[in-house]
């Protein structure tokens, strides 16, 4: 066993690449929406490790399945199938509109074979020059290279070299932007239904069937990124679900396998013809271990309580911040669905979401932001009153800290 080595968060600075700051504390248990440090400071968990532990940390039937399985196999590569990986696959088919699914173990991964796909089936199904993508402003969809250019946040994706080509970008909620950038070259246009990293922003629901209608028109294919919002996350299975609108691809990653890494593109099967053998691959995408975790968890959340639970709490946790905002006045606009909730601060308080974020640390809070101005808010679905109620409490103290 190594833990002879001393770690601190100095050690951080030592040995990482400097790609992140992480806060000064290090989390090293956690039970339900709770979580400890190294030193024994308990704290409440608005964040969820961002919109992923949707069932809170060490939930009792994870735990099980994780050991279940590790008796058994963890890996075997493509070459072979394995029975957790055909059940999760089952599974989203049955629960969704999809027909077939490619496994895999990242947000970012998934959105590359969307896009990759989507290049594919247009160029097979059409012409050769059908490959222009549409994504929009402020949006998030992961870090390889493809998809980090198709986000709309070009401080991200500049500083690398030349960027993967033929992808525009048009503001969220702006069909005249989008019937002006589509035509018959545009191969797909890939969309959150609901933007996480970009400020928790809705997409309009005559803006989304407008979008829908512009790519049937032009036989772009309709690309949903609920990577953030799938899995219960905004009360619905899948965000789509609460929409009028089915896309021809979604993908789906962070709450899946409720903490461990997987992800998955679901698709129908006239599209995914179009990766044929050989095509399109991942050494560890649905790996035996994350499937049977993610099967689990998809059945713990793929229930009516559950997710009617999701819309119930999102009441409870927007009667807070209301109540909030009317101690402090700091935020412009409540927003959000389900547990995907933002607080956007009003003007005087711009700039100032990160030291709440610090200040909510130390008060023993875990909260996230989405951009400079806005609070976001990704519990675990299964969060209880209690835990709202001290999460509440401790997000009051560290505002008052912040703003005194
Ligand atoms: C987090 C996120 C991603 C990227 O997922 P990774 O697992 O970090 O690659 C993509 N799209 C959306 C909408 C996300 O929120």
């Amino acid at each position: 066993m190594s833990e002879h080595i001393a770690v601190s968060r100095a050690l951080f600075d030592e040995v990482m690449v400097p790609n992140y700051a992480p806060s000064a504390v290090i989390p090293v248990r956690g039970k339900g929406s709770r979580v400890w440090d190294q030193q024994g400071n308990n704290y409440i968990d608005f964040a969820g490790g961002i919109a992923v532990n949707c069932l809170g940390h060490a939930h009792p039937a994870l735990v099980s399945a994780l050991k279940e399985q590790g008796e058994k196999i963890w890996h075997v590569s493509n070459i072979w199938t394995n029975e957790p990986a055909l059940r999760l696959a089952k599974k989203l088919v049955d629960a969704t509109f999809a027909e077939k699914v490619f496994l895999t173990n990242s947000g970012a991964e998934a959105n590359e074979a969307a896009l990759k796909l989507a290049r594919r089936y247009s160029i097979e199904h059409f012409s050769e020059d059908k490959v222009e993508i549409i994504a929009f402003n402020q949006g998030f969809h992961g870090r390889t290279f493809f998809t980090v250019t198709a986000g709309g946040q070009s401080a991200y994706s500049d500083g690398f070299g030349p960027k993967p080509g033929a992808i525009t970008h048009i503001n969220y909620n702006d069909l005249a932007a989008l019937e002006a950038a589509i035509s018959d070259k545009t191969c797909a246009v890939l969309i959150e239904p609901l933007q996480g990293e970009g400020g928790v922003i809705s997409a309009e629901p005559d803006f989304i069937k407008g979008v829908r209608a512009l790519c049937d028109k032009h036989n772009a294919l309709l690309i949903f990124d609920e990577v953030q919002t799938g899995v219960g996350r905004t009360g619905e299975l899948y965000a789509y679900m609460g929409t009028e609108v089915v896309p021809d691809i979604l993908t789906t990653a962070k709450a899946l396998g409720g903490g461990f890494p997987i992800a998955a593109m679901l698709t129908t099967t006239k599209i995914a013809q179009s990766l044929k053998v050989g095509t399109h691959g991942s050494t560890y995408g649905g790996n035996a271990l994350a499937c049977a975790v993610a099967e689990t968890a998809f059945d713990l959340v793929n229930t009516t309580a559950m997710l009617a639970g999701v819309k119930q709490k999102e009441q409870v946790f927007k009667a807070h911040l209301a109540t909030l905002n009317e101690q402090f006045n700091l935020f412009a606009d409540i927003r959000g669905k389900g547990l995907l909730i933002g607080a956007e601060l009003t003007e005087q308080y711009h700039g100032k979401a990160r030291d709440i974020l610090v200040a909510a640390a130390s008060a023993g809070l875990m909260i996230l932001v989405a951009g400079p101005n806005v609070l976001r808010f990704a519990p675990a679905l299964n969060i209880t009153d209690e835990e709202i109620e001290l999460g509440f409490a401790r997000l009051t103290t560290a505002i008052a800290e912040v703003l005194k």
